[in-house]
């Protein structure tokens, strides 16, 4: 049975939080696990259902109940959204629907909700009961890219854990020999076995990082965003991918700024040392506040030309006033 990066994510901290929730006799009714790496969190969501399914601890992912919930097959997994691209009102209808009913083999039943980041308020208020009220026998678990449009009501009912990133040799071993640069590709990726994907699978990719850099240097006033925001909109449908590398050129620069050891780019460093001096910490920290609040907003709206224009009006905006 064949689940991408196995190990890895069973080594990794998020995954050891609800293992050890399991072993420790005290698991939650409900989980939000918070990872734009959407190459790991398959993995997750199929090595958490095993988990929960199996009479083994950890998981002995060689049963009858491991090989159906690896496989997405199991009769009391249940995945929503169950078409499409986003959580709507008939699939949260759906769930609290099923969560009712006794399960299958009179054991566990696990309940996904993906990509929770587009479910919209009335979704959301629509399971606030299902969340208070689970039964015994059943887990919720919600994943999610990012948590900025959650509800604090909803947020307040789940146990809430942030996937992070994965280790430098994780991501190089995930990466075909054929690649060229390969161990830049691998820092490029930030940890995440999704960007590593991508990296690996597209030019596209290597460009907007070449870009965000630029674009963190140049881009100094005013006259200078209108530039950048067509250069960006040129990525279309990939504009979430672009401010993803947007925030980890700033989280990287922060980590610059506590000590050129914690960069994860490594590639970039002679870039991020020019570019660092022009941003404070605050600024940064701000900045990335923005990229995750301008995420939530594409997930909800889709105006992609006005969230980057906003965006790049405010890091100019924040540039200048935190000097
Ligand atoms: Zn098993």
């Amino acid at each position: 049975m064949l689940v991408k990066y196995a190990d890895a994510v069973r080594r990794s901290p998020a995954f050891g939080v609800l293992s050890a929730d399991i072993a420790g006799g005290r698991l939650n009714h409900t989980y939000l696990f918070v990872t734009a790496d959407e190459a790991a969190k398959e993995s997750l969501i199929k090595l958490t259902a095993a988990e929960l399914f199996c009479a083994r601890h950890p998981a002995c992912l060689k049963c009858a109940d491991c090989i159906r919930a690896l496989s997405g097959a199991h009769p009391d997994l249940h995945r929503y959204p169950e078409k499409g691209a986003k959580i709507v009102v008939a699939d949260i209808d759906a769930l609290v629907a099923d969560i009712s009913v006794m399960s299958y083999s009179g054991g566990c039943r696990v309940y996904v909700l993906d990509k929770a980041e587009t479910m919209n308020i009335q979704a959301q208020n629509k399971l606030l009961k299902t969340l208070e009220e689970t039964p015994d026998n059943a887990v919720i678990l919600i994943f999610a890219a990012n948590d900025s449009c959650m509800l604090p009501t909803v947020k307040s009912r789940v146990r809430t854990i942030r996937m992070g990133a994965f280790a430098f040799e994780d991501i190089l071993a995930a990466l075909p020999e054929r690649i060229e640069n390969r161990r830049s590709a691998a820092e490029l990726a930030h940890g995440s076995f999704f960007l590593a994907e991508k990296i690996a699978s597209s030019q596209a990719y290597r460009e907007m990082d070449a870009l965000v850099f630029d674009m963190l240097s140049a881009m100094t006033s005013s006259p200078a965003i209108l530039p950048y925001a067509n250069k960006i909109a040129a990525y279309r449908e990939l504009i979430p991918e672009f401010l993803g590398f947007l925030a980890a050129a700033c989280a990287d620069l922060i980590n610059f700024k506590c000590g050129a050891q914690y960069v994860l780019n490594k590639t970039r460093i002679n870039d991020i040392i020019v570019i660092e001096k022009n941003f404070s910490i605050n600024a940064l920290c701000l900045i990335l506040d923005k990229i995750n609040h301008s995420l939530g907003r594409l997930n909800l709206f889709g105006n992609a030309q006005s969230v980057v224009d906003e965006l790049l009006f405010y890091i100019v905006e924040v540039k200048i006033k935190c000097r």
